[in-house]
């Protein structure tokens, strides 16, 4: 895939041009989504997004792993944080998916997965002292209801120190259709 990449790496530079544009988000919006290959393109037009307009951040399921959102200090936080107090985003969007991968992890699947790559599921979990097997889906991320996963990521993002008080939005988006659905619209004071 590397090769595939620069080879078109070299068709792109040949027969594009991209326009000049400074690096704070035209919309002053950040938009977290999933990771999920679908999304690819098809999300910024769904939501009309041009090159330039806001901030993109994607983890996997579109969430925060279980085990950091307390104190509200982890990876997620931290981009949001450079995006407001640098890059002047006073917005913030967190869109998840339907049928998206995290919210139907089958742990059997997972740890066969783990073992044919030659890293031992229990080992891991009493090195990171998860507890058991649930705890190894909840360091992962895993969710059962992407509506319930998307207000609770609203939540941390919102109850986080490290941000100040701006508009936290929750959506879904129909990863065949396109078609959005808000499902926590910000209407504190
Ligand atoms: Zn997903």
């Amino acid at each position: 895939m590397l090769e595939e990449i620069l080879a078109n790496n070299e068709r792109f530079l040949q027969t594009q041009r991209p326009a000049l544009i400074g690096h704070t988000p035209r919309k002053r919006t950040a938009v977290v989504t999933c990771m999920d290959c679908r999304l690819v393109t098809m999300f910024e037009q769904a939501l009309g997004l041009q090159r330039g307009d806001v901030l993109e951040l994607r983890t996997a399921g579109a969430t925060i792993s279980q085990l950091e959102r307390t104190g509200g200090a982890n990876d997620l936080i931290r981009s949001l944080a450079g995006g407001v107090y640098l890059l002047g985003v006073r917005e913030v969007l967190v869109v998840g998916h339907t049928e998206c991968g995290l919210a139907h992890v089958n742990p059997t699947v997972l740890t066969a997965s783990m073992q044919a790559l030659g890293v031992d599921p229990q080992q891991l979990i009493q090195r990171e002292n998860l507890g058991d097997l649930n705890g190894l889906l909840s360091w992962l991320g895993a969710f059962h209801d992407v509506h319930m996963n998307v207000h609770e990521v609203v939540e941390v993002i919102r109850q986080s120190p490290y941000l100040p008080r701006i508009p936290i939005h929750g959506l879904v988006i129909d990863i065949q259709s396109g078609q959005l659905a808000v499902v926590d619209r910000d209407t504190r004071a």
